[in-house]
């Protein structure tokens, strides 16, 4: 176990996750458009990788704390039932996505931020997920449609541990009960080109 530091582009917001370890989370590369659209929307297509692909690391945030920027969040979502989808603002750097329920202690971490020193501390992906989507021939060595029952499983499972933990709010983009930044859900005009610009139609 080891800390995993996360920070934005420009520096400003600055993160970890104490102690964590490949036990602590589910390594998935997600190809989906959305994903890809996110990162274009937010002017940063060089996180993802050479097939399109958002490396996630879906865990809980209990372990997660900001030493710095916390002020620097801001979330979009592109559906009203789409996923929170966490940047900060200073220079749109993506961090990651929360459900619905930003309470709910789970986060899939876009491991794009994390500082690549202390990246293998989360181990390697296995796993794609909506390989379809993917703009190469992606090399992994398994992939799933979407959330295989597997991969829920583990999410789940992690997510209720923590609850009953009582750790539920316990994550730096809620507080007091409410997340620290709104949703802002995005027109359709405004995903529409965010899929065009990552090359779908
Ligand atoms: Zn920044
Ligand atoms: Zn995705």
């Amino acid at each position: 176990m080891a800390d995993l530091e996360i920070a934005c582009v420009c520096g400003q917001v600055k993160g970890v996750f104490r102690n964590t370890g490949p036990g602590y989370g589910s390594r998935v590369i997600c190809y989906c458009r959305d994903c890809q659209a996110a990162a274009h929307h937010l002017g940063h297509p060089e996180a993802l990788d050479e097939c399109g692909g958002t490396d996630l690391f879906i865990t809980t945030p209990e372990r997660m704390a900001l030493q710095s920027g916390a002020d620097k969040l801001g979330c979009f979502r592109f559906s009203p039932n789409g996923p929170r989808r966490w940047y900060t603002t200073c220079c749109n750097t993506h961090i990651g996505n929360s459900p619905q329920d930003a309470a709910t202690p789970f986060i899939s971490l876009n491991l794009a931020c994390a500082t690549p020193g202390t990246r293998a501390v989360v181990g390697h992906s296995t796993r794609g997920m909506m390989v379809r989507d993917a703009r190469n021939e992606p090399n992994v060595p398994r992939r799933i449609a979407g959330m295989s029952r597997k991969l829920l499983f583990e999410v789940v499972l992690r997510t209720l541990l923590a609850t009953l933990r009582g750790k539920r709010g316990t994550t730096p983009f809620v507080r007091d009960g409410e997340p620290v930044a709104e949703a802002v859900m995005l027109s359709r005009e405004v995903r529409a080109e965010a899929l065009a610009s990552a090359g779908f139609k």
